[in-house]
Parts: structure tokens; C-alpha cells; sequence
């Protein structure tokens, strides 16, 4: 289908995140243009989907991928391989957000972007954050601000890592500093400007951030700090940190031994998030995809590394929804308009009169994801790939 085509698919339950009931929704171009209960065929010509039996959600928002590969802490041969768009595709993210990470030696800006625009050419959203784990902060161009207001992927900094042993150890006034930069490069490119944050496993926890906002006058809202579900401890921090008007995101990636050790799942700490009071507009969940996850043996050794996945998103929302119990929509909305609010992009997360066509249909029992429309491209229908990266084989 290419994209001046016009969808309609016909009787879906919508979910805006929303509730919304049984609607039409019709595609033109790359955008939703109509939703209503019963829309006309229009008199040209139109591809019809039947969407009864199935749930219309907004394509995922991934607010934390790296999308170049990422790790490398065990040494060269554990730094991970880069995203392919099948990645996204199967696992219903649209919109992804490439960052470094701890390596910004053997990883380059420049690869991101390259990166970016590969994705973005093959069909995804994509955008980047400038920066990585360390500060000051490296950037493409001369500074992050000529980073956020000549480059359009760009929409912020980081992840900068705190409370970890891997991070350069940011004090208040640097972090201050900072988020005050990205602020003011974010109002003078017409973008958010968020900081996102690496939180790490140490007994700091979020405090960093917090004395940077009690010492300089920058705001809590401006931080995106992740990894919240790291352990039950860093969890109700993380609930204090919305509490003083922050936002927080928890990571859906994990493995059993990583559960094992204490980490809550990003699901079961949404839950405990809306039974603490913290409404879903300000906590999140993110893949961070392709990051490194390490296996470790009884006594502690490493045995494998396993990669950060994607369809960790779509894992997480089917066992929040069906065997924890939570409201589809308010898991929903952590994975798609919150992320979406939070990153400052306006155009997806819902689905919206005017908003792009970034579409999933899910069958209504079992949540599977059929079907995946891109900016109003067909990337996957009925459980079958279209759309396959450049290098990609069938
Ligand atoms: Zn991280």
C-alpha cells in the first residue's frame, strides 16, 4: 500500500489509550483523519479491514532503545548487535528513542543518527537522545544545545547515569546545570528538552536529582529517570519522586535471575504504582532494548549475556492485563501516551483524529498483535511481516 492510500477499518474496540467502544477508524496518508461509530466507504478506492473481534490500540512508544547496540561492560565481544526494524515491528513499538549508553568510546553519535535515519528510512518513528552514561556530555556537534536545535532526532540528553558505579559520579550543580542546558535548547528548538536518567542499583537512589532541584532552580519534571523497577526499594522512591512532581519509567526487558535478584516486573510495578496513588500520566515502560542483560550461574559467575528485547513491551502489558488484573487502558496509557507526553511528541501515543497513523490491531482474547501500521504504512497483517529491514532475509 503506499502512502497517499486510504484504510478503513471497520468495528474494532478502540482503545485510545481509552476506552472508546466500537468505532471505524479511517486512515488517509500517514494520518487517522476519522473515528466514529459507522463511517461511509467512500466512493474511492479504499481497503476495507474487518475489526470486529479485535482491540485498535496506538502503536508503542519505546522510550528507551538502543537502537546502535549497546553494553560492552564484559569487554569488545559483549557489546550488542544493533536493532533490526523486524525488532520493533513484531513487538508493536513505532516509535522508538536511540540512545548510547555506557559506551560512548566505541559508539559514536554519528552512528546513531545513521542509525536513525536507516530506521526512519525503512518506516519507524525514531528519535535520539544526544549525551550518554557520562558527563560533561559528549555531543555531535559543538554542544548539546547545537545538538537539539540543528539536529531533528534530537530531543534531549542521556541516558546520564546516577547512583551506579559506571556513572562519572554527576554532583547537584552538575546535574542542575544540565537539565538547565537541555531546557533552555529544548524551548529554543520547540522541544521538550528531557533528561533521561540511568538510575543504578546504589543507596543513593533518586536523591541526586532531588538535591539538584533543592539547591538550583530547575524542575523534577524535566528528569526521565528509568530503571525504577530495578529493586522494591528504588520502586518507592520512585513513587516519592512523582509524589514531588517528577516522572518515572520502569524497564520491561528482564530475565529470571534478574527477577530473582529483585527486580519488580514492569507490569506488577505499574500495579503497585496505581495502589500507592500514582496515576499511569506519570510512569512509564520502556524496552530498553538491546541493552546487555548478564545470566549468572548459583555462585555468581557470568554465563551468558542475553540482549534487552523489544517485545518485552507487549509481554508486559498482556500479563499486566491478564493475570494481574490491571485496567487495559491505564496499562495502556504507560506504554504509549505517557511516554509519548513525556518525550514532547505530539503526533503519536493516541489515537487521535490528526495524529499519524500508528496503529496496532491485537485479537480481542488473546492480545497477539496482528496487525502493525506505521505513519498509515501496512508493516505487518495477520501475523505476517510486510515490511523487512534493508539487510533483513525472510
Ligand atoms: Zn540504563
Amino acid at each position: 500500500m503506499s502512502q497517499s492510500s486510504i484504510t478503513l477499518i471497520q468495528g474494532a474496540q478502540v482503545y485510545a489509550p481509552q476506552s472508546r467502544g466500537q468505532q471505524d477508524v479511517m486512515i488517509v496518508g500517514d494520518r487517522i483523519v476519522a473515528i466514529a461509530p459507522q463511517l461511509p466507504v467512500p466512493n474511492i478506492a479504499c481497503r476495507v479491514i474487518d475489526g470486529r473481534g479485535k482491540w485498535l490500540v496506538p502503536g508503542f512508544v519505546d522510550a528507551l532503545t538502543h537502537i546502535t547496540g549497546g553494553g560492552g561492560e564484559g569487554g569488545f565481544h559483549t557489546r550488542t548487535p544493533e536493532m533490526q526494524l523486524s525488532d520493533a515491528i513484531l513487538a508493536g513499538v513505532t516509535t522508538v528513542t536511540g540512545v548510547l549508553g555506557t559506551d560512548a568510546i566505541t559508539r559514536s553519535h554519528q552512528n546513531l543518527i545513521a542509525k536513525a535515519r536507516a530506521l526512519k528510512t525503512e518506516g519507524l518513528n525514531v528519535v535520539c537522545h544526544t549525551g550518554s552514561y557520562h558527563l560533561p556530555a559528549k555531543s555531535l556537534m559543538a554542544s548539546i544545545e547545537d545538538d537539539l536545535l540543528f539536529i531533528p532526532e534530537f530531543i534531549g540528553v542521556g541516558e546520564v547515569a546516577i547512583s551506579d558505579h559506571r556513572s562519572s559520579q554527576p554532583d547537584a550543580t552538575q546535574l542542575a546545570q544540565l537539565a538547565a542546558q537541555t531546557r533552555v535548547a529544548g524551548m529554543l528548538s520547540g522541544k521538550r528538552g528531557v533528561v533521561s536518567i540511568h538510575v543504578g542499583d546504589a543507596p543513593s537512589l533518586l536523591q541526586p536529582l532531588w538535591d539538584a532541584v533543592a539547591s538550583h532552580d530547575v524542575t523534577l519534571s524535566q528528569f526521565y529517570p528509568t530503571h525504577i523497577n530495578r529493586n522494591a526499594t528504588l520502586l518507592l522512591a520512585g513513587f516519592e519522586h512523582v509524589k514531588r512532581g517528577g516522572y518515572i519509567d520502569f524497564t520491561a526487558s528482564t530475565t529470571d535471575a534478574i527477577l530473582a535478584g529483585g527486580e519488580v516486573r514492569a507490569s506488577e510495578a505499574v500495579m503497585r504504582g496505581l495502589s500507592a496513588g500514582i496515576p499511569e500520566s506519570h510512569m512509564s515502560m520502556s524496552t530498553d532494548g538491546h541493552a546487555s542483560l548478564p545470566v549468572f550461574d548459583d555462585a555468581g559467575n557470568l554465563v551468558a549475556l542475553t540482549v534487552g528485547e523489544m517485545a518485552s513491551l507487549h509481554t508486559e502489558w498482556v500479563y499486566g492485563v491478564q493475570t494481574l488484573g490491571i485496567t487495559p487502558e491505564k496499562l495502556l496509557r504507560t506504554l504509549t501516551q505517557t511516554p509519548a507526553e513525556i518525550l514532547g511528541l505530539a503526533d503519536t501515543g493516541t489515537i487521535a483524529e490528526g495524529s499519524f497513523a500508528d496503529v496496532l490491531l491485537l485479537d480481542a482474547d488473546s492480545l497477539d498483535i496482528q496487525t502493525v501500521i506505521c505513519r498509515g504504512q501496512w508493516m505487518m497483517h495477520d501475523g505476517v511481516l510486510l515490511k523487512l529491514g534493508t539487510f533483513e532475509v525472510k
